[in-house]
């Protein structure tokens, strides 16, 4: 598709949206009628963007339309743009979403935790039902969601409105959904990524190492590494270190209640920089680790900084990213050290991370500053293109 046809079918789906009702400067959700159509970003290619215009179906009685305010861009969506390794295109992803109730089909009165639902209520989705029970229960050591279908990673079907990356989502019927009212627009963003480290730190906690006054080093200040030490502190945990290679994630990395940094650049080879670690503790190795990064290399380096008889918990591979070299005998054995992996979270990570949000606000920690980036759904393909030069933290869509 050549660009003069592109902008005017943008240029067409916006009139047709505004004809419809649904002025691009509407503050409420629930202010205006609900329009017969809504715009949707349909990734129709590799590292492309349509913004295309579905009907909005008529709703079932179990189903809830929901206005979207915005969505993070995460680096599942990243992979999607740039390789499809789902093989979903085309796909209207989008799960970082939330939004507001604009209708609801007559069943719907109470979310997943129980609490009642009505129109003008926040939402956010977590996983969509399948019949495996190890992982709809609301259960610490059932399954994690890892198997689970999610809005946002779906295949397209004749409803579309299937991913936050859209004006409207339709929820269907055996959906997971929480009523987040209560949080506002940045901290429901979060939510997801959040709640991928409250996961972790749970995973973490059955080690029975991690303490209020344990040394934690957190390797990588990403956003998930920054989340994760946002999290230690609302915990009550204050002896933290830091340690990544870019100056301005590790302040940043202070600013989230990390109290000592280290700077790999700044120390040649393992020896140098497993002794900064010790030297940021006073002299001690850390009782616990978190290797936040997806670096075979830095996962090798992390046992360097654990004391004998410490923890570690492995999150950074979240994809695939190669084999990494450890030497079993100095790096586990002998120092006795306990491992956990962790990946994605369950149903009831999701409800915690409700709480640790309204904390991290209530001491003062900037989750806000992760959102580096905001753009409106129509440039999509900017907000994607930005996420892969790796600038900024957080890339979120806002929807006008
Ligand atoms: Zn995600």
């Amino acid at each position: 598709m050549d660009i003069n046809s592109e902008k005017i079918q943008q240029i067409v789906a916006q009139v047709l949206s505004e004809m419809n009702g649904a002025p691009a400067a509407a503050k409420s959700a629930s202010s205006g009628p609900i329009p017969s159509t809504s715009r949707a970003a349909m990734l129709t290619k590799l590292e492309h963007y349509d913004i295309k215009e579905f009907p909005i179906p008529e709703l079932g009685d179990d189903d809830i339309l929901v206005k979207v305010e915005g969505c993070g861009v995460c680096g599942t969506d990243a992979h999607e743009f740039k390789r499809d390794p789902f093989g979903l295109i085309p796909v209207v992803l989008g799960h970082e979403g939330t939004g507001e109730i604009v209708k609801m089909g007559k069943n719907v009165k109470k979310d997943s935790a129980g609490k009642p639902l009505s129109v003008g209520d926040k939402v956010v989705t977590c996983m969509i039902f399948k019949d495996n029970p190890d992982i709809t229960m609301f259960d610490l050591n059932k399954q994690n969601v890892g198997g689970a279908d999610v809005y946002g990673l779906l295949p397209d079907d004749d409803i579309h409105l299937n991913g936050w990356f859209a004006d409207y989502m339709v929820i269907r019927g055996g959906s997971t959904v929480f009523n987040v009212s209560d949080l506002d627009l940045d901290s429901r963003i979060l939510i997801e990524p959040c709640a991928v480290l409250i996961h972790a730190v749970e995973r973490a906690k059955t080690t029975g190492i991690l303490r209020f006054n344990s040394r934690v080093v957190v390797q990588g200040c990403g956003p998930i590494g920054l989340i994760c030490i946002a999290i230690l502190r609302t915990m009550g945990v204050e002896n933290i270190t830091a340690v990544d290679g870019e100056q301005k994630r590790l302040d940043f990395a202070k600013e989230m209640g990390a109290n000592k940094t280290v700077n790999f650049k700044e120390h040649k080879g393992i020896e140098a920089l497993a002794g900064a670690v010790e030297k940021s503790f006073g002299g001690y190795l850390a009782d616990f680790a978190f290797q936040c990064t997806g670096s075979p290399i830095a996962h090798s380096n992390i046992y360097k900084f654990i004391r004998n008889g410490g923890g570690l918990c492995e999150l950074g591979f979240f994809i695939n990213g190669g084999d990494a070299t450890i030497n079993p005998h100095f790096d586990i054995c002998s120092k006795e050290i306990t491992t956990v992996g962790s990946w994605v979270y369950t149903l009831r990570d999701y409800a915690t991370t409700f709480d640790f949000l309204k904390r991290a606000k209530g001491i003062g920690l900037p989750m806000s500053k992760l959102i580096t980036h905001r753009y409106p759904l129509s440039q999509i393909n900017e907000a994607h293109e930005t996420n892969l030069k790796m600038e900024g933290l957080k890339i979120a869509i806002i929807n006008e």
